[in-house]
């Protein structure tokens, strides 16, 4: 059993206003076992557990417009950070030193399709992925820029994936598009280029928010398409290999941006912990001499240097297979992973 977070932005142009209301109740009743807990650290040296902080704000929520269940989860981590930060006192919430946040328990709300239902109001999300499994427990939350979310956190349901008994290979280009061994192509549209000239824009006109909502947005659409990517790969393929990009040494070189643009090292970290929860093998392995080896007999007959990046398609010398650069790179990633070499002599005549 594993619990995942899930988040989701919420449209909350007429919604916000009922959130920061009870945002607001949140921090009275957060204040309320803040006062009471450090009172009675300066009489009797004692602090109060979760438990009695339950018994002490019991009966408020209906006024504060509040799920009892908040009141609890409020009180259950006020007591939890005074025992991890060993403090009588922790700071006070107010609207202006904290960010909005409201905890819920899974039976305080309601989930359906792209909406939340929590004390009688529905509040709508952008359901930028699909919510697979049961949810436990949450809480709405804002961030800097005063936008509230939803946080779900999710209990995956055990759905058993089927076997697909097929392996892949990925080569992870340098730009925006990995290629498959079996000639599919993933291709983004390449973010950095497409907001560069709003970024510059904003940035020469000294419009810090504006450069803050750009760079959130590529950000999430990165993300976004890095989480639908991933998914699709741990469920049609039951082995994947990547290559080990070696972004680091790239970046030295004038191709620097589109590396840092790809983001690859987010991509295959999500890979890999989605693959190890449905059981997929993901296998890295040293993608050197991938572009320039011929796939099909081993020699090494392929465009060198970065210089001829630019050609796509080849024909080997030595066994006069034509081979799509990319393609032929990510079957050698495959061979490898699997350690498996091929020989010219090994080949039939
Ligand atoms: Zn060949």
């Amino acid at each position: 059993m594993q619990l995942t977070t899930l988040q989701y932005r919420i449209k909350d142009e007429n919604t916000a206003k009922h959130l920061n209301k009870m945002a607001g109740a949140v921090n009275f009743v957060w204040n309320y076992c803040n006062e009471v807990n450090y009172d009675r650290w300066r009489k009797f040296r004692k602090t109060y557990t979760a438990f009695d902080l339950n018994k002490k704000t019991a009966g408020c929520a209906k006024e504060l417009g509040l799920h009892s269940q908040t009141v609890q989860a409020i009180a259950e981590e006020y007591a939890k950070c005074t025992k991890q930060f060993s403090k009588a006192k922790l700071s006070w919430r107010s609207k202006n030193r904290s960010l909005g946040w409201i905890p819920f328990k899974a039976s305080g709300v309601k989930v359906q399709g792209d909406t939340v239902k929590y004390q009688g109001k529905t509040f709508r999300f952008w359901l930028s992925r699909p919510i697979e499994g049961i949810v436990r427990f949450g809480s709405f939350a804002q961030n800097s820029k005063g936008n509230w979310y939803v946080n779900l956190v999710i209990e995956d349901a055990d759905r058993g994936r089927l076997k697909t008994c097929r392996k892949v290979g990925i080569d992870l280009g340098l730009k925006t598009i990995a290629s498959l061994s079996d000639g599919t192509e993933l291709s983004r549209e390449n973010l950095t280029k497409k907001y560069e000239h709003k970024l510059a824009v904003a940035q020469r006109a000294g419009k810090k928010k504006q450069v803050k909502t750009i760079h959130a947005k590529i950000k999430n659409k990165r993300k976004d398409w890095n989480h639908k990517k991933t998914t699709e790969l741990v469920r049609d393929y039951d082995y994947i290999a990547v290559g080990n990009v070696s972004s680091s040494k790239l970046k030295k070189t004038r191709m620097a941006k589109s590396v840092s643009d790809a983001g690859w090292s987010s991509f295959k970290s999500m890979l890999a912990y989605k693959a190890v929860k449905l059981g997929v093998e993901v296998k890295e392995v040293n993608e050197s001499f991938s572009t320039v080896t011929c796939s099909t007999c081993g020699e090494r007959t392929g465009p060198k240097g970065l210089s001829n990046l630019r050609i796509r398609e080849w024909i080997c010398l030595s066994c006069n297979t034509s081979h799509h650069r990319d393609v032929n790179a990510a079957t050698n990633i495959l061979l490898s992973a699997q350690g498996i070499v091929r020989r010219r002599e090994s080949l039939p005549l």
